[in-house]
């Protein structure tokens, strides 16, 4: 989504309970964040965010962008993995994913040398044997596959990942040598897998049983990440991949937000993004609000003289958003209005639906004894103290 300019590295990126066609994907520690910057998510491994940012992106796109990418394995169309795709709906093997890691450091790396042009064949599946030249004909393109800055961004966010343990041996490692990793665990923890890239090796580790079976605990930061980390401590790396400021362009950022700095954003830092970032959406979280002289207190020109107003700009979540956002971090919420000033806002600004989502079609399902089950409906106000009233149409 960087390549294309429908996100920048740090933009914040909803985290909330998530319905899509039944589908509802749930967090590692089935919590939720409300609103994580996009590089967060990332080094995290959330679900949620990742489901919906395929759901923007579009998984038909996905699919076709990973068999671009060398990987073989979906053979099945697109509808048949659905958003499931990005939380390991398909198979991959260790071999395919390892060289789709070392095909994007390889753009990184040839960069410089091809003059800031994309050379297709770095991306070439990994092969047994050295390939002691590159072929004298390149085929060299402004455009690749995935854009450059985009991958020097998603290895930046790949370095942040919470390492194992507190042993020593980590603490030693994360001052010695740069890594970009990732793990994964299977469903019914089958395969615990981690894939580490450095600008000189890629290290792909899987632990498992060799007949398939699960074990409770087999999980990839734990069992297979200590292996990598400690092959990549044997293998002695150095250095870091050059950012490739020649796909790059300056542009001021909402710190807040992560977004493109919109006019009522307050702290605005300029910042080297991929170049399609200069596409990208403009904050959507700053707002002009009016307040009474006091400051306590929202107005509109219903009860305030217009030259009494105080005009602010606030940081403004969805509601349920908000809802999350604010018990985890700091959070200032909208001043309420002026009494005589209510009902000045319209329902959408104030309150949101968690579950269900508009047009959604429930079942509720009979219970053993042949009772109707029941079903929980959840919506969240800005206001903590409002009561929300619930109407039920019956059509006849
Ligand atoms: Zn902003």
């Amino acid at each position: 989504m960087m390549s294309d300019g429908q996100l920048l590295p740090n933009a914040l990126i909803p985290d909330i309970p998530t319905q899509i066609a039944g589908y509802s994907p749930q967090n590692f520690d089935l919590d939720y964040d409300g609103a994580v910057p996009a590089s967060r998510a990332l080094s995290r491994s959330l679900n949620i965010p990742a489901v919906r940012m395929l759901q923007q992106y579009r998984f038909q796109r996905f699919h076709s962008l990973l068999k671009r990418l060398g990987i073989t394995t979906f053979s099945k169309p697109a509808s048949h993995y659905g958003l499931s795709m990005i939380l390991g709906g398909g198979g991959v093997t260790l071999w395919e994913l390892s060289g789709v890691y070392a095909s994007m450091a390889r753009t990184l790396l040839h960069m410089e040398q091809n003059d800031g042009k994309y050379d297709e064949d770095d991306y070439h599946a990994p092969g047994y044997r050295l390939r002691e030249t590159r072929p004298s004909q390149h085929k060299l393109s402004p455009y690749g596959v995935l854009d450059a800055a985009a991958i020097w961004y998603t290895f930046q966010a790949m370095e942040d990942v919470m390492r194992p343990g507190e042993e020593m041996l980590w603490q030693q490692f994360s001052s010695s040598q740069r890594v970009a990793w990732k793990t994964g665990t299977s469903f019914g923890f089958r395969d615990g897998w981690a894939i580490g890239v450095t600008p000189q090796f890629v290290v792909g580790v899987w632990v498992g049983n060799t007949d398939g079976e699960g074990r409770p605990g087999l999980i990839g930061v734990s069992t297979a990440a200590p292996v990598m980390f400690e092959i990549f401590r044997q293998l002695r790396t150095s250095g870091w991949f050059d950012m490739p400021s020649s796909k790059m362009k300056m542009i001021d950022v909402c710190r807040q937000s992560g977004y493109r700095a919109g006019q009522y954003c307050e702290e605005v830092d300029s910042m080297l993004v991929p170049a399609a970032g200069l596409r990208s959406a403009v904050c959507p979280y700053h707002q002009l609000i009016h307040l009474d002289p006091t400051g306590q207190y929202r107005v509109t020109a219903a009860c305030e003289l217009p030259e009494q107003m105080q005009h602010k700009s606030w940081f403004v979540l969805p509601p349920a958003m908000e809802f999350y956002y604010r018990s985890k971090h700091l959070y200032q919420p909208l001043p309420p209005f002026k009494p005589g000033c209510d009902n000045a806002e319209e329902p959408g600004h104030s309150m949101e639906l968690i579950y269900p989502r508009p047009n959604a079609r429930i079942y509720v399902p009979l219970e053993l004894d042949g009772s109707r089950g029941e079903t929980v409906f959840r919506a969240t106000h800005r206001n903590r103290e409002a009561k929300i009233f619930w109407h039920r149409i019956i059509h006849l």
